[in-house]
């Protein structure tokens, strides 16, 4: 299982005494090495600085995107189809950028109950190979779209579980993308995959190793054996260290755990071993993702006993006790969910200016354009966002038509180019100066956006931003609500604040 998936859009709960002093969700309680004075904070942005203000979060968790694209994929429409992304994709050679590959593998050998991706749980051989046949084609069609000179720089495996497939099916697929796109030989290419750590072992990494992967993306969830079973995920913390350790041996640059909080049996304390676990087998960077009980829309979290589900203020104590941890064993807190060891280029870019958010999270490369290949996949292409069909019988069904399945998509007008940049500023620097947003699009910032300014001034009031003549900062103690300050800035949201189909803002 993969970075994203299993945490879509949900939320959830179990006290643990012995941290429900150390952890009061009433109090601040600011995450450095060192004890700071608020007061010294509010003036302060970047930095490895969050507070934790448990009632404010309270307040501020309604629904929201995540903004891993601006306008979200709701406003994706199906009056975009393939003729205008065959236009955009000429632009996009115009352009000459360089290009980002994401390839979706839909296939799992066993369902998580938590799981709320678009994946198809299947033993049955004949319905992989024909996805499989469908994909080679459709990379085929869609490198046809693209000037060859333009090289790809990033390359992005994820599912359901793209580890499912074979070594055959692996090196065919590879070979694939080899043969029909100019892949960039660098040092600085980022090539990473999503593992399900119960399907490789030490032979699977050296082949993803001689393949050309360089990143990998773990799937943990949580080592406590009660969560483990409840949610039908069992894997042992020495599969995963050996793993690492594997990783390490075969010249990974960078590993990535993800961890879900909110899940069945899980307290403070038990959530506690597990980041042990973690902060010892040091891995580059880490995802805490939120799980939501769906189950009315999710049906295999059917199989997840409400009453096992953490009451929300142990889920808070969880989140809070993750991000004293993780900041105390020194890892950065980049934004939203995300954290990372302060050499990784995640942190890096962050402070060169060059991190973006996209549809995997945030990432590097924000120079890149990105084509999505296979079921469901989104791409950005020329100041459109294209999603191919999400059912895998409509996506093989139009790709033996020799179409590429383009189901839906959107072009962005010059005020979401805008906002996205706005968003994308906010989310990835915790800063916005006026002065540039006036010098890249040619508007007066305080007129244009007179009604957003004042929808912030609330949460001014409550020191999740400071406001002044010439930028606006995210405060350490607006770090945690992100998504609540971007969404100020999101035409499409007006009313939609309880929107069902996002998830809560923590
Ligand atoms: S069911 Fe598949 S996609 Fe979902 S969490 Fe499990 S491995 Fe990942």
């Amino acid at each position: 299982m993969p970075a994203i998936c299993g945490i879509p859009a949900r939320d959830p709960q179990g006290v643990d005494r012995e941290y429900q002093s150390r952890f009061d969700p009433t109090s601040v309680t600011t995450h450095r090495h060192f004890p700071v004075d608020a007061t010294v904070l509010a003036g302060m942005n970047k930095e490895n600085v969050v507070c934790f203000d448990a009632e404010l979060i309270a307040r501020y968790r309604g629904r929201g995107p995540r903004y891993t694209s601006y306008p979200t994929a709701l406003q994706f429409d199906g009056g975009f189809g393939l003729d205008d992304y065959r236009r955009h994709a000429q632009l996009s050679n115009a352009a000459q950028k360089p290009l980002s590959v994401y390839v979706h593998i839909p296939f799992c050998q066993a369902l998580c109950y938590y799981c709320g991706c678009n994946k198809i749980v299947t033993r049955n051989t004949a319905r992989v190979q024909n996805y499989l046949h469908a994909l080679h084609r459709e990379i085929e069609m869609q490198a046809e779209l693209f000037d060859t000179g333009r090289t790809v720089e990033q390359l992005h495996f994820g599912g359901g579980t793209p580890t499912y497939l074979d070594e055959t099916q692996l090196r065919a697929l590879m070979q694939a993308l080899h043969q029909n796109f100019c892949f960039d030989e660098g040092e600085t290419r980022q090539f990473s995959i999503e593992v399900d750590p119960r399907t490789v072992d030490r032979s699977g990494l050296a082949l993803l190793a001689e393949l050309g992967f360089n990143r990998l993306s773990l799937g943990v969830q949580d080592f406590d054996p009660q969560v483990q079973q409840a949610v039908n995920r069992i894997q042992s913390a020495e599969q995963v260290r050996a793993l690492q350790r594997h990783a390490q041996e075969f010249g990974f640059r960078s590993v990535s755990f993800d961890l879900i909080y909110g899940l069945p049996h899980q307290s403070v304390a038990s959530f506690d071993r597990t980041l042990d676990e973690v902060v010892d087998m040091r891995p580059n960077r880490l995802a805490i993702y939120n799980y939501a009980h769906l189950p009315a829309r999710f049906k295999g979290q059917r199989m997840i006993r409400d009453e096992d589900i953490p009451e929300p203020k142990v889920k808070l104590d969880i989140l809070h006790h993750t991000i004293d941890k993780l900041t105390e064993a020194g890892y950065v807190y980049i934004g939203m969910d995300h954290f990372a060891l302060p050499d990784d280029e995640l942190v890096i870019a962050q402070q060169n200016h060059s991190l973006q958010r996209n549809f995997q999270g945030y990432s590097t490369h924000g120079n890149c354009e990105l084509i999505g290949l296979g079921v469901s996949a989104i791409g950005s292409i020329g100041g459109s966002y294209v999603q191919n069909s999400v059912s895998t019988i409509e996506y093989e069904e139009q790709i033996a038509l020799d179409n590429i399945p383009v189901k839906r998509g959107l072009v962005l007008d010059d005020d979401d180019k805008l906002r996205a940049w706005v968003i994308q500023k906010l989310m990835c620097y915790d800063a916005l100066s006026f002065d540039q947003v006036e010098r890249e699009f040619a508007i007066g910032f305080r007129d244009y956006f007179e009604r957003e300014l004042a929808l912030l001034q609330p949460l001014a009031d409550d020191g999740l931003v400071t406001v002044d003549a010439a930028a606006i900062h995210i405060t350490p103690r607006g770090r945690l609500l992100l998504r609540s300050i971007a969404m100020v800035f999101d035409r499409y949201l007006q009313s939609s604040q309880g929107d069902q189909r996002f998830s809560r803002a923590i």
